[in-house]
């Protein structure tokens, strides 16, 4: 029995097992000329939906493949050995734009948008960020006004991953004056008369996923595409968070173990005076303390998804995580490109990709300084 496997079930273990066939047969073969490329084929929605893995998190009675928060952990766990996590990203990006609108519960809209995007035929993005506002997500502006039967959309969306091939943006607008009652959420079809969408955005990372800017301007949607009750935006907001954030800790983690992996291989494959490196004390403590680190983070983050999965609600917890997954990633990346000398700067390593696509784990979900102030509310301070 593994060191984390009494959090996991037969089923979770069935999950990361076809996410982890999936991505050495469907993935790996393509992976650098899809990073190249800047996108993989939309069929790839399709068939990770065939594999049962697409809808991870949603049920099956709405075209989802079942599961919680852990069986959502191990898929990233298994895509992530793809070895690129802007194919998990483009991939995932209806994780983040399907939950308001299933916890809506609004039929209409969950055939309208959840259903095909479960079965891989059309692409969901979530579009919160702005040109002039991402951590302050009571400053957005973007402005949907009611006029009969239809919302009039003015605005823009920075940043958006998905955005450029998207078929469908669930859109956090402003409906009202109150920073934060004011917010709802509309679900915006992108070919409608007045949508614009940027050419993909050039990324430090990530690269496989495609991120656009998306312009609205009078654009006219039906006002049966808003999504739960209008000012419920902000709140489904910060309960979609929690899942998101999850996510990102547990992609910092499988970046980590895949880098430590590379540096583990190379450091035996490499000689220098005479010598493999692990040869080198110093080079030995340094996998060590990647291990030790990844071992702590992985175990917070299997302990919190088991939680979640029994319903709790650990804003705090899910913060640290997020932040203590995205520093490792970045620090272990930074030691195993070392490892790999000028190898690790090259882009045939697999460590030059994995240390640009880790910086984002910091920056994006919500920043590092603002997972801290989250925290630091939780604490009384
Ligand atoms: C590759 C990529 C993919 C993305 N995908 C999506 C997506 O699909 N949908 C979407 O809506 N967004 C997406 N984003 C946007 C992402 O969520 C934001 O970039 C992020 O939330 C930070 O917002 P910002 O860029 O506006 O930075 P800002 O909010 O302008 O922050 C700039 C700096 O100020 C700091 N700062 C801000 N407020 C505080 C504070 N109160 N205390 C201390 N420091 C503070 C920040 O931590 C940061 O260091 C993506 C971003 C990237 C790079």
């Amino acid at each position: 029995m593994g060191f984390y496997d009494n959090f996991l079930t037969e089923t979770h273990r069935m999950f990361r097992d076809t996410a982890t066939r999936f991505a050495k047969e469907e993935i790996r073969p393509h992976v650098d000329a899809w990073e190249e490329a800047g996108e993989f084929p939309r069929e790839l929605y399709f068939s990770a939906a065939k594999a049962g893995i697409l809808g991870v998190g949603f049920d099956e009675e709405i075209g989802g493949s079942g599961g919680n928060a852990m069986a959502g952990v191990m898929v990233i766990e298994g895509l992530m050995q793809g070895g690129s996590a802007g194919v998990c990203a483009g991939l995932g990006s209806l994780g983040i734009a399907l939950p308001p609108i299933v916890q809506s519960g609004d039929q209409n809209l969950i055939d309208r948008f959840a259903r095909p995007a479960l079965r891989g035929e059309t692409i969901g993005a979530l579009a919160i960020t702005e040109p002039n506002t991402g951590s302050d997500v009571a400053a957005v502006s973007t402005r949907a006004t009611l006029e009969g039967d239809h919302f009039v959309v003015n605005g823009a969306k920075l940043f958006i991953t998905s955005g450029v091939r998207a078929d469908f943006l669930t859109t956090l607008v402003r409906t009202g004056d109150d920073p934060h009652g004011g917010l709802s959420f509309l679900v915006i079809e992108t070919n409608r008369d007045g949508v614009t969408t940027s050419a993909p955005l050039k990324k430090h990372g990530w690269w496989a996923s495609d991120t656009a800017e998306i312009g609205f301007e009078d654009v006219r949607v039906p006002s049966k595409n808003l999504v739960g009750a209008e000012g419920s935006g902000f709140f489904t907001l910060m309960g979609n968070f929690q899942n998101e954030r999850l996510a990102l800790a547990t992609y910092g983690v499988a970046t980590a173990e895949l880098a430590l992996n590379e540096a583990l291989r190379y450091s035996q494959e490499r000689e220098a005076f005479g010598r493999p490196i692990k040869g080198f004390q110093v080079t030995r403590h340094k996998l060590v303390d990647m291990k030790t680190r990844i071992t702590a983070v992985k175990t917070l983050v299997y302990q919190i998804a088991h939680r979640m999965e029994a319903g709790e609600f650990l804003v705090e917890e899910v913060s640290m995580a997020k932040n203590l997954a995205a520093e490792l990633a970045v620090d272990v990346c930074f030691d195993a490109v070392q490892l790999h000398g000028g190898m690790g700067y090259m882009r045939e390593s697999l460590v030059e990709r994995l240390s640009r696509d880790a910086r984002l784990l910091p920056i994006g979900g919500g920043t590092q300084e603002v997972m801290k102030e989250i925290i630091a509310k939780q604490m009384g301070l």
